[in-house]
């Protein structure tokens, strides 16, 4: 008993920290405090009163990883004495490391009843070790190239080291840099600091093996260079990061390199603006905005410049890209700060305009860019004037892919090109339906071509003299599987858009001249008669159309004066001088030339005399009104009169009554055709009508 007394008086007077906890206490569901003395009271600022009852859990630092309880609670199974370390926690919250030697107390039984642990506090010891580690790791780090910057960041302290390498690579002097995050992160550029953030970030939450950014950093000489910074965290017993080190690298070269190919792959090679490619990017995120943001709108611009191919052609390429250049910086100048010029190809160009009020905006804007071309451009020393013809797109949330879009502001571009070029168009539903029924159209026509499903039906061209049959216009009829005959004013025009005309007009000349050539034998007794055959301004602007012409006559065996060409007046005055050397190549091959269509156009009689033609075609519009109409009557008598005084026959178009037939020989009119004297007919039908050698 004295003994007793005696032991519990040297715990209580002993500097060593003593606690005593019970197994298993009945009602309890671990171990409890039954004893602490007063070294441990010192040690861990618990009164024993406060502790005892409590499980030994409590004694531990709340955050740590894994249970210093664990090892306790073996120790008490096994009955055997145990050293355990782990961070403790004072009554004030503060951190220490402890170490506990265990030692078990049996019963008679042979079963633990009470653990004895001594505690001591090993911080200083721990953190003695830690800083070896941490040399170690600096070490090893400066190992793996003397070429990086080497960084550490203590992330309890919240103190940084930055090697002198590193502080030497961003050109300063080791004493020039201070010691904490800050350091680093004002020098990192605005744009990239967000991104370096977030993958320290995921790299301490455990989401990778290693982080790693590539960023610029500001040098002392207020230049950026590109670094790549790797770092691997350090983490404690609990698994939470304590420290993360790393290198950082200078990538500078590589990453221009790289930024150059993505410049070249993004912008274009002659102006320097961005191309395509980019354009549609940039589009796609204004499309992405406006649909988080349904009051931001934006426009697409498309912008052609008219007659480019001209330029091109008659100035040579290298004035071409001039001309381009010059645009290109000119519209530069007149565009926003925020908006996006691109070359998209060839002669076109496209802007994003960003954050507008309306459509009002974008007109605006186009009509700035046309005052673009007020000013000649000079090439080899000429002034050349040029214009451009615009479409604009409006975003709408029913746009979802940029192709879309631009494809819509082309549209309207186009269609402003082709009815009023030089100016400004916006893209609305029934042009896009217009689109898609041409695009069906287009892709039928195709197909009708390699079918041989167009073909010349004839309309007689009557000497109203005689009255008899002078010759034939060949007008092309497309036979349609399912939608019957279809007329050329449906069929025409987009071929002449699509370029299908080529292929159209070289059959029909084709089958015409062959035609013509199978009635002159069949009917040898009869006038020579001439087959009329229309051909359209593209045909005529194409290089090699005399060269076709020569090779069908010679194939057909056609007389070249059996022939005469129908062109409209747009056909000359698009550009009279190149019209005026074809013409007077096809006179030379003594085919004869004929102006349709007269009075409907330009009908400047003026020009008339200085192209080699043969014949004027008087539009049907006046000759229709002549019996009715006095104004049309005297009209169509000048003309008349003009044309023969030039050496020109006429041909009145669209005869459909004896009254007109009456009027117009009074007139003196060489020749007519209309519903009169018979529809446009198939080969066949005509045959008869050949048979027959009708009078009118
Ligand atoms: P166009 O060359 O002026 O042809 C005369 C048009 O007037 C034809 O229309 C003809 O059917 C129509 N016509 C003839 N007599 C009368 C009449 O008494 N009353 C009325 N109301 N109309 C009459 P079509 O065949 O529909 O051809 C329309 C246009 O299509 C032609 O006008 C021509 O510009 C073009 N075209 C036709 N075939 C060809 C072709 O093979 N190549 C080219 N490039 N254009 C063609
Ligand atoms: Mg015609
Ligand atoms: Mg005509």
């Amino acid at each position: 008993m004295k003994l007793q007394k005696l032991l519990s008086r040297v715990a209580e007077l002993t500097g060593d920290a003593l606690l005593i906890a019970e197994a298993t206490p009945s009602g309890a569901s671990g171990p409890r405090i039954v004893y602490a003395n007063p070294a441990f009271e010192r040690q861990t600022g618990y009164a024993a009163a406060e502790i005892v009852g409590e499980s030994p859990q409590i004694l531990q630092y709340p955050n740590a990883n894994g249970t210093a309880i664990e090892p306790f609670c073996r120790a008490l199974d096994t009955g055997e004495p145990a050293v355990i370390e782990f961070r403790a926690m004072r009554k004030d919250g503060g951190e220490f490391w402890a170490e506990w030697r265990l030692s078990p107390v049996r019963d008679g039984n042979g079963h633990t009843e009470y653990l004895i642990a001594s505690q001591h506090d090993i911080s200083s010891r721990k953190e003695q070790q830690r800083a070896l580690k941490l040399r170690e790791e600096r070490y090893a780090l400066a190992a793996r190239g003397t070429n990086d910057g080497l960084w550490d960041w203590d992330l309890r302290s919240n103190v940084m080291y930055f090697s002198e390498r590193w502080k030497n690579m961003l050109g300063y002097l080791e004493s020039e840099i201070g010691d904490s995050p800050e350091d680093w992160f004002v020098r990192v550029h605005p744009q990239d600091i967000r991104a370096l953030n977030s993958a320290i970030e995921a790299h301490l939450d455990g989401a990778s093996e290693q982080f790693e950014s590539e960023h610029r950093m500001l040098c002392k000489d207020g230049s950026y260079r590109w670094m790549l910074t790797r770092g691997v965290a350090v983490r404690g017993a609990d698994d939470a990061a304590t420290r993360i080190a790393g290198s950082q690298a200078d990538v500078t070269v590589r990453k221009r390199a790289e930024q150059q190919l993505t410049f070249d792959a993004m912008h274009d090679g002659l102006t320097g603006l961005p191309n395509r490619a980019l354009f549609l990017d940039r589009l796609g995120q204004l499309i992405a905005l406006s649909r988080r943001r349904p009051d931001f709108k934006f426009a697409v611009v498309c912008l052609n410049i008219d007659r480019f191919k001209r330029v091109n052609d008659s100035l040579g390429h290298g004035a071409g890209d001039v001309m381009l250049t010059t645009v290109a910086r000119r519209l530069e100048g007149w565009i926003g700060q925020a908006d996006t010029l691109a070359r998209l190809g060839g002669d076109e160009f496209g802007i994003l305009m960003e954050d507008i009020a309306g459509e009002q905006d974008a007109i605006a804007l186009a009509e700035r860019l046309i005052g673009c071309f007020a000013a000649p451009v000079i090439l080899d020393e000429q002034e050349i004037v040029s214009s451009a013809s615009i479409g604009i797109a409006m975003s709408d949330p029913s746009y979802e892919r940029p192709d879309d879009l631009l494809r819509d502001a082309d549209l309207a571009m186009y269609r402003t090109k082709s009815e009023s070029p030089g100016q400004v168009e916006i893209f609305d539903k029934p042009m896009h339906d217009r689109a898609v029924t041409l695009l069906l159209l287009e892709t039928d026509l195709r197909r009708a071509i390699e079918r041989e499903e167009i073909v010349p039906y004839y309309q007689p061209i009557v000497d109203l003299r005689s009255g008899r049959i002078a010759g034939f216009e060949a007008l092309a009829r497309w036979q349609h599987r399912e939608r019957g005959l279809v007329s050329p004013a449906d069929f025409i025009p987009l071929a002449e858009e699509t370029g299908l005309i080529f292929a159209i007009g070289a059959r029909v000349l084709s089958d015409a001249c062959h035609q013509m050539m199978a009635w002159t034998r069949s009917h040898p007794k009869g006038d020579r008669l001439v087959m009329n055959v229309n051909v359209s301004a593209k045909q005529f602007a194409e290089p090699g159309l005399v060269d076709q012409i020569e090779e069908i006559l010679r194939h057909s065996g056609l007389d070249q004066r059996q022939l005469k060409l129908e062109i409209t007046e747009s056909v000359i005055m698009d550009n009279p001088e190149r019209a005026g050397d074809i013409l007077s190549q096809l006179k030379e091959h003594n085919i004869r030339l004929s102006l349709d269509d007269f009075g409907t156009g330009y009908s400047s009689l003026s020009y008339l005399h200085r192209f080699p033609l043969d014949t004027l075609k008087i539009d049907r519009l006046f000759i229709g009104s002549i019996g009715t109409d006095g104004r049309d009557a005297t009209l169509v008598g000048t003309i008349n009169e003009l044309a023969h005084s030039l050496g020109m026959d006429v041909v009145a178009e669209g005869i459909e009554t004896v009254q007109q037939l009456g009027h117009l020989r009074k007139l003196g009119c060489e020749f007519g055709q209309g519903y009169l004297f018979s529809v446009p007919l198939p080969a066949a039908e005509i045959e008869k009508l050949l048979d027959r050698s009708p009078q009118w």
